[in-house]
């Protein structure tokens, strides 16, 4: 995910390359499980104060369906577009000023975009994962999966509305 950009640096403002990425990011991060490499179309562009990255990504993760608890594999798509700023003039190699650390071209022109990735898979996970849409979790009384066929309590529920219309009987 580092890319040495000090060609595309001395290149004309609005030049650009594009990049086919196909890459595993196994070890992101150690809250995430990553299940499919890293693809798709990514574009740097030279600005006039640096390159603007810009790109559209999927990866897949596994997660946990919020209601039965069973892992999913969760496809997560997400776009990445910053202004990464070089830490050093290419012509005086004199220091600039930066202040997002993130988004820095090092002293060796390296644009590392690990960061970006990882935070973008992170905005693109669902709050509430699923393992399907009709998800039946379980049943709140007995605990039964309920994916896996009813459980016996709905007969043996008795609706307390119920009750009082027997007993008005
Ligand atoms: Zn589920
Ligand atoms: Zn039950």
């Amino acid at each position: 995910m580092r890319f040495n950009v000090a060609q595309l640096l001395k290149r004309a403002t609005g030049s650009s390359r594009r990049y086919q990425m196909r890459e595993g990011i196994e070890g992101i991060d150690p809250g995430l499980i990553i299940r499919e490499p890293l693809v798709g179309q990514m574009e740097m562009v030279r600005t006039a104060d640096g390159i603007l990255v810009r790109g559209e990504l999927t990866t897949a993760v596994e997660l946990q369906c919020d209601r039965c608890l069973e892992p999913l594999i969760q496809k997560v798509e997400f776009k990445i577009e910053e202004e990464f700023r070089p830490a050093i003039d290419m012509s005086t190699e004199a220091q600039l000023p930066y202040d997002e650390e993130e988004t820095r071209i090092d002293e060796h022109h390296i644009l590392d975009l690990i960061e970006l990735i990882r935070q973008g898979i992170f905005l693109a996970l669902p709050m509430h994962p699923v393992c399907q849409l009709d998800c039946l979790g379980f049943c709140d009384r007995c605990g039964q999966k309920l994916n896996e066929g009813p459980c016996d309590c709905k007969e043996s529920v008795v609706d307390p509305r119920l009750e009082i219309l027997k007993k008005l009987k």
